[in-house]
């Protein structure tokens, strides 16, 4: 997750991306690839530039450069519960994917006993980690590249990523971000990167069956090989990372771990995390979860590698 400084104002750009676009829709069609839909409408057919022209955008009334100059042109948009895509990939190609997008919130509902509302990401997806490279560069210089990203600002969420074989896994992992500050509330760096890891691969259930990510392709293994050196995910010291500063890898596992932990661990060490996060969404004092977990899980260590050396064999199965 990166976020803005002041002058890296992203709204002030994403709405130029729609101009020169089509609007496609993903809908529910049973016979029709909803992502093959015709195009709807042109959301601005006469090119006038209005509040989201590129003049307005870049701040000079007398700029002439057309939109193509400022954007990448998106020749495919299109929308669906709250995601908006603009992409340089056919939607063709990307629809095998849209969906596990598509059910993150639900998921997100059901792990955590929670209802988003009124969601609102918008997901630029570039054909190559060049274009996106050369988007940053240009919109957002200082920015470190990666193969993807979630930028916070004032508005809705952004998220910028380029499709390659992890693409899914990715926008994911990034859209989770975009969710849980839908609201705009403060939420512990741990918990936000380790939800972040837990959900970002699809959960694969049916309908009705109850979702659980039990074990990870790479923070499982590594937290095994932890475990070997008689270390585990301290959560008091997890509450005092630092919400300003990158996470190591070492980190990023140990916040899938204790998540994924709390989520699995019992009925009561899940109650008690949903109900954490709960009050931190709705912006109540919720003080450190560490304090809270004392009557549930009153030696974290133990509880932790013994939950992990358990699920040793288990961990392959997703
Ligand atoms: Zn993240």
């Amino acid at each position: 997750m990166v976020r803005l400084r002041p002058n890296q104002r992203w709204s002030l750009v994403i709405l130029a991306l729609i101009l020169g676009s089509q609007l496609y829709c993903i809908g529910h069609a049973q016979t029709q690839s909803p992502l093959q839909s015709p195009l709807q409408s042109r959301l601005h057919p006469n090119g006038s530039t209005g509040s989201i022209g590129s003049a307005s955008l870049i701040g000079n009334s007398t700029d002439t450069r057309s939109d193509q100059d400022i954007s990448p042109g998106w020749p495919y948009v299109f929308d669906e519960s709250g995601f908006h895509f603009y992409s340089l990939v056919p939607p063709k190609v990307l629809e095998s994917q849209i969906q596990g997008v598509l059910r993150l919130p639900d998921e997100l509902n059901q792990e955590l006993g929670i209802t988003l509302k009124g969601l609102n990401v918008h997901i630029l997806v570039f054909d190559s980690r060049r274009s996106l490279d050369e988007y940053l560069h240009r919109y957002y210089p200082g920015l470190r590249a990666a193969n993807s990203m979630y930028i916070r600002d004032q508005g809705p969420g952004l998220i910028l990523t380029w499709f390659h074989a992890d693409w899914l896994v990715d926008v994911r992992h990034e859209a989770t971000h975009a969710l849980l500050h839908a609201k705009r509330v403060s939420i512990p760096l741990w918990i936000d990167e380790g939800l972040a890891e837990y959900f970002e691969y699809p959960s694969g259930s049916s309908s009705g069956e109850s979702f659980a990510i039990k074990s990870h392709p790479v923070h499982t293994k590594l937290i095994h090989t932890q475990l070997r050196f008689g270390q585990f995910a301290n959560l008091e010291e997890q509450e005092r990372w630092d919400p300003n500063k990158r996470l190591s890898n070492q980190q990023y596992r140990d916040a899938w771990g204790s998540v994924a932990f709390l989520l699995n661990h019992s009925d009561q060490s899940k109650e008690e995390f949903r109900s954490y996060v709960k009050d931190l969404l709705e912006n109540r004092a919720s003080g450190n979860l560490s304090y809270r977990l004392q009557q549930t899980i009153p030696d974290w260590r133990t509880a932790y590698t013994r939950y992990y050396r358990e699920h040793s064999v288990a961990s392959s199965i997703r």
